[in-house]
């Protein structure tokens, strides 16, 4: 494996030590969301999708910290929206270095050249890019729906190599994966010096704008069978070898939801980093609140079915290496032999604080406790219509039973309104998950295919307008 000894002796210490502990739930990998912001807009991706207010706000660097430390988990991974956007990334990064976090600063790299050149970042064995590559130039151009950015992500990582930083890559894959291209593409990230690759199946966001494309178990099994058969010697994988063998279906693995959590703008993202079933306002909260056996395939929760993350399978990997002889003995067996051998209690349905009179009053309720639950789920702005006749215009990111949590649209801080104020909601915002840009770029992509293939010159494309 590429991961260095010293990072899997900080792992491994830490598992151990959660185990003398007899702590039952613990995590391995803090997922931190500084900002939802991003400068592409991916088919898979289920995370930017949010009216602009949101989009404006990056996460106090004093409030990371506090969720790095509360949670203790020796890996921070910081993915986003696109961190090298956030305007505080250095600092950060040099804060989380200091206290001997491994740091994976997951990016598309279409700002790393910049953000290297301007002297953001230090080289250290802490601090890992990891770049965001769906393939090779065709296949990650058409994955994150903009042409020129394989090329543009390339020349960073030889960059970042030649200057020293640690640098891996990271692969969502889609049911159009190319087999043979994904392998060549393996091989060239490797010749350029990379410190190793992992992957992952794409989990299927309901906010997605494509949802033609995401795997099945049974398809998750044989595409990476097919992917991983007689495996390049020079491959390495910066990922758990268990983790691999469960992708290719050849070991059985329950998720652990709590080993990778999500601290973003919102909180502690419930129950883990795919689902979004509101915020709990510290790491206690989150685990001792949530109704974990309600989660994972075994559970038979339904949007649990075919996800084979890596956030939810990894940790349950990493428990297994290191806190079972049988566990540690399939490790060093993959690794030798090779891959061939913020507040709100829960999301109940509301109930209306005022008292119920008429069948009319009934219906009223719960069709107010109906829109509300869809303002959670709603990515964009919704109007209140409260009992003082005051209207008021946020998105929604917390629903107990007796309150809502909103970012208001016109003012920076958080509001918590009780549902009993509540008269009416209305979905008056654009829902930034509605789908259409994946429908307008494949459009795109096929008229400037279809153009090019008839030997017309059209200048790349993307969903963004701007230059890359
Ligand atoms: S690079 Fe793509 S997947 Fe990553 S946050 Fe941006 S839009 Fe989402
Ligand atoms: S199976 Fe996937 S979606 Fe379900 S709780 Fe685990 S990580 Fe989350």
């Amino acid at each position: 494996m590429a991961v260095p000894v010293s990072q899997m002796w900080a792992v491994a210490s830490y598992v151990l030590k959660q185990r003398i502990l007899r702590r039952k739930r613990y995590a391995t990998v803090l997922m931190l969301e500084p900002l939802l912001r991003c400068n592409l807009a991916c088919a898979g991706c289920g995370k930017i999708q949010y009216p602009a207010h949101i989009l404006k706000k990056e996460m106090e660097v004093a409030d990371a910290l506090r969720a790095v430390e509360e949670c203790g988990a020796p890996i921070i991974s910081i993915p986003g929206g696109e961190p090298l956007m956030y305007s505080k990334i250095g600092e950060l990064v040099k804060e989380l270095v200091k206290r001997k976090k491994y740091i994976y600063l997951c990016t598309n790299a279409l700002l790393l050249k910049q953000r290297l050149e301007e002297g953001v970042f230090t080289p250290s064995k802490y601090l890992t890019f990891n770049v965001h590559m769906d393939g090779g130039r065709e296949a990650h151009d058409f994955a994150v729906c903009r042409e020129g950015t394989y090329d543009k992500a390339e020349e960073a990582i030889k960059l970042a190599v030649g200057l020293g930083y640690r640098v891996c890559t990271n692969t969502t894959l889609f049911s159009h994966v190319n087999v043979e291209g994904t392998r060549a593409f393996f091989g060239r990230m490797m010749d350029l010096g990379v410190e190793g690759l992992t992957m992952s199946p794409g989990y299927s966001y309901q906010k997605a704008p494509d949802q033609a494309n995401f795997l099945s178990r049974e398809k998750t099994f044989n595409l990476f069978r097919d992917l991983l058969k007689d495996p390049e010697p020079k491959w390495q994988f910066n990922q758990s070898p268990l983790f691999m063998e469960f992708l290719m279906g050849k070991l059985h693995l329950e998720c652990t939801p709590w080993g990778n959590p999500c601290y973003t703008l919102f909180g502690w993202q419930k129950p883990c980093y795919l689902l979004q079933e509101g915020y709990a306002d510290t790491w206690q909260e989150l685990l001792n609140d949530t109704q974990w056996e309600n989660y994972g395939r075994a559970s038979g929760n339904s949007k649990c079915q075919n996800c084979m993350v890596h956030c939810g399978y990894e940790p349950t990997a990493v428990h297994q290496t290191f806190n079972s002889a049988k566990g540690f003995a399939r490790t060093v067996a993959a690794t030798l032999g090779g891959l061939n051998s913020r507040k709100g209690k829960n999301i109940t349905p509301p109930a209306v604080g005022k008292r119920i009179e008429t069948v009319s009053d009934v219906q009223a309720q719960a069709e107010l406790s109906g829109k509300l639950q869809r303002a959670l789920d709603y990515r964009g702005d919704v109007t209140f219509q409260l009992a003082d006749g005051e209207v008021v215009e946020g998105f929604v990111f917390n629903l107990a039973s007796d309150s809502v949590e909103f970012f208001p649209s016109k003012a920076a801080e958080v509001r918590m309104i009780p549902v009993k104020m509540i008269r009416d909601v209305d979905f008056t915002g654009r829902d930034f998950a509605d789908g259409k840009t994946w429908e307008a770029w494949v459009q795109r992509y096929n008229e400037a295919k279809a153009k090019r293939e008839a030997g017309e010159k059209v200048e790349a494309i993307g969903i963004f307008s701007e230059p890359l």
